[in-house]
């Protein structure tokens, strides 16, 4: 049998589906895992020609296959490839197109660890380092430079969820001659499809909910057509491929993410509506709400909201935050989000020079788990009684 193309069915079935054809493996549903580093030739012909699939562990495996296939389909894309960590997700990609000399352009919002990896390696690589607003949209024409190689951007903004106009960056930056890369991790591509609004290159932490259990630490990075094959090639050159049990618990988790993101998005939404209107709270930055000055891009250009957002309190500094986290029992205090478990967080926003907010108090982030809401309100109910007292 033939394996199906699925490229053109509902986003649920190409997450049942694709990436492996049963068939490939006498009918198991599941492809294997792959322990490989090295792979036999029949012959030196064969070898010397490297004329056959497999090569070398390093350069893909039939598990590590099944899931870029899988995530090819999702995306869009021409190429996939899987790496150790979400992080890596984001510097492979910088070092495939960035050479010295070039210019960088990367949102203010963007994930912490991005901006550090372009302030101490890029910057000692040669290249120039900027940042832009992340409501720049297409006003970003007045910060590219002619050696602008990059523009870098991250969609809702990591802790504060800035809506970016996507499109209208990717316009510019390509008219340009730059390449646009987002940090895509937020919303999936069931809920965004980078390539589809003029992004080249599309990066998850696969660790938050494509795995989604916290178990788990991988990435993946997927390419247009253009940016394939020099994508490929740096992931080869450095090496950095993920191990066969990951990549085998990544696809895994990827067969139910649509049911699980589902949940994450209801319970979400709930709580965030439910938190506008409770007393001490200042703000809720969630684009999926009506109040959230990115809801019309939002609605325009995604097709869902996943199950982190933050709130602002009204006033008493970190303090008070502290006491709103200390008081939660089931919110857990920790990094990282995109499991089955709630988490609660005050991140660190002072690293950014341009988009600084003056917000009225702690900013708390809260990672929206499958529990049942009503659970979770109470919890929140403790939280801000607390914050309260
Ligand atoms: C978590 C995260 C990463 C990094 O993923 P790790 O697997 O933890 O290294 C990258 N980008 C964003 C937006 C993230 O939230």
């Amino acid at each position: 049998m033939a394996s199906r193309d699925y490229s053109q069915m509902g986003a649920n079935t190409r997450l049942a589906h694709a990436g492996n054809d049963p068939r490939d493996f006498f009918g198991f549903v599941n492809p294997p895992v792959v322990h490989a580093s090295t792979v036999l030739y029949p012959d030196t012909a064969t070898m010397v020609a490297r004329a056959q699939k497999y090569t070398y562990g390093t350069r893909g495996t039939p598990t590590t296959d099944a899931l870029a296939a899988a995530v090819d389909a999702l995306e869009g894309s021409a190429g996939t490839i899987v790496v150790p960590s979400g992080l890596a997700a984001v510097t492979v990609p910088l070092l495939a197109f960035l050479s010295s000399g070039d210019h960088i352009l990367i949102t203010d919002s963007v994930y912490h660890p991005t901006r550090h990896f372009a302030d101490t390696m890029l910057r000692r690589l040669g290249v120039e380092v900027d940042y832009y607003d992340p409501l720049i949209g297409a006003g970003i024409d007045t910060a590219m430079k002619p050696n602008t190689r990059v523009v870098f951007t991250e969609s809702p903004a990591s802790n504060t969820f800035e809506i970016q106009d996507i499109p209208a960056i990717a316009r510019v930056a390509k008219a340009r001659g730059a390449i646009v890369m987002m940090d895509n991790t937020w919303a999936t591509p069931l809920f965004f499809r980078p390539l589809d609004h003029g992004v080249d290159i599309s990066i998850h932490a696969a660790t938050k909910y494509p795995a989604g259990h916290s178990d788990v630490l991988a990435g993946t990075v997927s390419a247009n057509e253009a940016c394939w094959s020099k994508l490929q090639e740096t992931f080869f050159t450095l090496g950095c491929c993920c191990g066969p049990d990951d990549v085998y618990q990544v696809l895994r988790g990827l067969r139910t993410m649509g049911v699980r993101l589902e949940r994450h998005q209801q319970s979400a939404l709930e709580l965030a509506r439910w938190l506008e209107n409770q007393p001490g709270v200042a703000r809720v930055l969630h684009p999926g709400l009506e109040s959230n000055p990115g809801h019309a891009i939002w609605k325009r250009d995604f097709s869902g909201a996943s199950g982190i957002f933050s709130i602002v309190l009204d006033g008493g500094g970190a303090a008070r935050g502290y006491a709103f986290l200390d008081a939660l029992r089931i919110f857990g205090l920790g990094y990282s989000w995109g499991g089955f478990e709630s988490l609660a967080v005050a991140p660190l926003i002072g690293d950014r020079v341009i988009a600084r907010s003056a917000y009225e108090g702690a900013l708390l982030r809260l990672q929206v788990g499958l529990e049942d809401v009503a659970d979770l309100k109470a919890d929140l109910e403790r939280g801000l009684a607390a914050a309260a007292a």
